[in-house]
């Protein structure tokens, strides 16, 4: 019928692929200058002292708990309604995950549902910009002040978003960005933890090279002899280091990074005022002070509408070739969670009526306003074959 319109799409440029070029020609590919750039422009932008590339967001999350000293017996704040890696990282140092529900308008965590959870075992809160939005974020970083339990920002989903006049990614004691290719900017896979505090940054560089010392710049093939040797380990480390292709193509990315989110600013606003009209649907909404970086276009069925109707419209538009997901399944009810925490459905309703109504639609810079539309007409036409389907059958009943 027509071209297929993928969910996501990188933005990749000729200056993307020459920087990748030019570093892969250059023999240095990993423990180099691109990752040291990389790490000054991420972490410019979140107006943090340090930035350090990793493997993956993902693996920024993990080594986030380890450097604060997260493990055992500890208790760990994070939301139903994130991506799983948002609560997974808290397994990976033997945590215990305490889920808190979502606010149904911003989809974040609220402070005050945050602080019904808090007990003595309580050693972080992780704060999610859900979709880019960063939405409740101060009160976040308020709250993670009063307890003195610190605020580890998941801002995977928030690269260059701001409340206000402040940056996302400073709001945490320590923050973690993610470049999967579905991201605001990608570097194939990797993440970036950023903080202020240079005890953690160290940590942190240390636990991502094998526990070699934090400020160690050796490669196999020599380095200053004075920072440090390729084979001393000062604790159980990790290989969670970028590589220096992956960041060569984050530097090109970041500096491109404001023309890209001006790009899907303009295709979400667009969305946006397609389908402000249609009462079946409800689409994001932002809070004049919240500067969102758009992650992903997601609109909300209204509430006439079951799981399995959204399950049907989402295949239905795949079916037309237009991608679509269901972002996110609420992470309590994932069966590792339930097995190991023992929620039941019902324990996060807004969360859970949430994720049974939400559509991820087409979302990438290059997205024109025809295919918007197109993505529209498809969504209104499943839409209407769902309400009709339900009509027959309430019919016949
Ligand atoms: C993308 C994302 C991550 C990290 O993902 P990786 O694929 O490991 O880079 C973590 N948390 C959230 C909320 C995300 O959206």
């Amino acid at each position: 019928m027509t071209d297929t319109i993928p969910l996501s799409l990188p933005d990749i440029t000729d200056a993307e692929v020459r920087a990748v070029v030019a570093t892969l020609r250059s023999g240095r590919l990993s423990i180099g200058p691109q990752a040291e750039e990389f790490e000054r422009l991420v972490a410019r932008r979140a107006g943090r002292t340090h930035g350090i590339a990793v493997s993956s967001g993902t693996a920024g999350l993990h080594l986030a708990l380890l450097a604060l000293g997260i493990g055992p017996e500890d208790e760990v704040i994070t939301p139903a309604f994130s991506f799983v890696a948002s609560a997974n990282c808290v397994l990976y140092v033997g945590a215990k995950p305490v889920f808190v529900d979502c606010d149904p308008r911003t989809l974040n965590m609220r402070a005050d549902a945050v602080e019904s959870k808090i007990t003595d075992r309580t050693k972080a809160i992780i704060g999610v910009e859900v979709f880019g939005n960063p939405a409740g974020m101060s009160e976040l970083a308020a709250l993670s002040n009063k307890y003195e339990i610190p605020l580890i920002e998941d801002a995977c989903e928030g690269l260059g978003g701001r409340l206000g006049t402040d940056a996302i990614g400073g709001f945490g004691r320590v923050a973690v960005f993610g470049f999967y290719p579905n991201k605001q900017i990608t570097t194939g896979e990797g993440g970036m933890i950023v903080t202020h505090d240079d005890t953690l940054a160290d940590q942190c560089r240390s636990l991502r090279n094998h526990g070699r010392a934090g400020t160690s710049r050796a490669t196999a093939s020599g380095g200053p002899a004075a920072l440090g040797s390729w084979l001393e380990h000062e604790r159980m480390g990790f290989n969670f280091r970028m590589n220096e292709l992956s960041a060569a193509l984050g530097v090109a990315q970041m500096r491109r990074l404001d023309e890209l989110l001006e790009m899907r600013q303009w295709v979400a606003e667009t969305y946006t005022r397609r389908l402000m009209g249609n009462a079946d649907v409800l689409v994001p909404t932002v809070a004049a002070d919240c500067f969102m970086s758009w992650f992903v276009y997601v609109v909300r069925l209204s509430d006439r509408f079951t799981e399995a109707e959204r399950d049907e419209i989402i295949a239905g538009l795949r079916r037309h070739d237009v991608g679509a997901s269901n972002y996110f399944p609420p992470i309590p009810m994932l069966p590792h969670f339930r097995r190991l925490c023992g929620h039941q459905p019902g324990d996060f309703p807004v969360a859970e009526s949430v994720s049974h109504r939400t559509i991820a639609l087409p979302f990438f810079t290059r997205l024109t306003g025809r295919e918007v539309d197109l993505v529209c007409q498809t969504l209104e036409l499943m839409i209407k074959r769902a309400s009709f389907a339900r009509s027959a059958i309430e019919e016949l009943e």
